[in-house]
């Protein structure tokens, strides 16, 4: 997707593990996170998966079927209304893996980090989606090999190719823009370095203070859950979006 500029103001929305929180998705990081109960470092790493191939793909299995379960909340509607309101101006893009942004109604998703339905060869390359239930170890549907198959999430230590994407349409903020960054640590992505300091009038949204990230460089932080927070600011932002003279 490329960042190209219409005369309107437009909207970008990045999102992390937070917004799908009171989904009932577990964060990694945080309160009752994913990371108190698994070594991540363990299930979320490039270069010692295979080592690990039984328990990545419990752990995935465990995932894909919490998310296939999930309702999306409040929060994701929210996002998916700005997107359907103003048609090809509002960017959403994701570190989330769950696709409960889809579920909403958003259209399209930028998937930084992949998602738990799809499914990835390491050999032959071949990605394809599987059912939303633990995966049946059939092996690469083409090149027939078991033990190179690997959950479609990009890991530690693992390209991101849409990374280029997400800095590119920061890049191409104006000030009469508007970023939205919800329910993320900045611990994978320093959303304050990437949004915060664009030209952009920047948001923050997160349960609480005190996340990895300089949050005195956005020009607005909003804290408590995204369900309640983001509905509440479809006022502000639709006044951003409509009255590009006054922002
Ligand atoms: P993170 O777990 O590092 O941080 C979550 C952040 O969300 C924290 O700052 C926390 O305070 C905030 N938060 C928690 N509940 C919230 C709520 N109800 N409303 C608003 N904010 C809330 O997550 P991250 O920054 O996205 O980075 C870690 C990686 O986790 C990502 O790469 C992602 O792929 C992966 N992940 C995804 C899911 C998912 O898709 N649902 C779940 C777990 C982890
Ligand atoms: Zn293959």
């Amino acid at each position: 997707m490329s960042a190209f500029h219409g005369a309107n103001p437009q909207l970008i929305v990045f999102s992390g593990a937070g917004l799908s929180a009171e989904s009932g998705l577990a964060t990694f990081r945080g309160a009752h996170g994913l990371w108190e109960d698994m070594p991540l470092e363990k299930v979320c790493n490039y270069s010692t998966w295979e080592e690990n191939f039984d328990a990545v793909h419990a752990f995935y299995d465990a995932r894909r079927i919490a998310a296939a379960g999930a309702k999306p909340n409040p929060g994701h509607l929210a996002v998916a209304e700005w997107q359907k309101r103003w048609p090809g101006r509002v960017y959403v893009i994701t570190q989330n893996v769950d696709r409960l942004l889809e579920r909403a109604g958003c259209h399209p998703v930028i998937h930084l980090h992949g998602d738990v339905l799809l499914m990835h060869c390491v050999d032959c390359d071949f990605e394809w989606e599987i059912a939303p239930a633990a995966y049946d170890h059939a092996g690469c549907p083409r090149c027939r090999k078991k033990k190179t198959v690997k959950p479609g999430v990009v890991f530690f230590g693992q390209a991101a190719p849409h990374y280029e994407v997400l800095y590119e349409l920061a890049a191409n903020l104006r000030t009469a823009d508007t970023a939205v960054v919800v329910g993320t640590s900045g611990a994978v992505l320093p959303a304050d370095q990437i949004f915060g300091r664009s030209r952009a009038f920047s948001f923050l949204v997160n349960l609480e203070p005190g996340s990895e990230m300089d949050e005195a460089a956005f020009s607005a932080c909003c804290y408590g859950s995204a369900g309640k927070i983001l509905p509440t600011l479809t006022e502000m932002i639709g006044h951003r979006m409509e009255n590009p003279s006054q922002n």
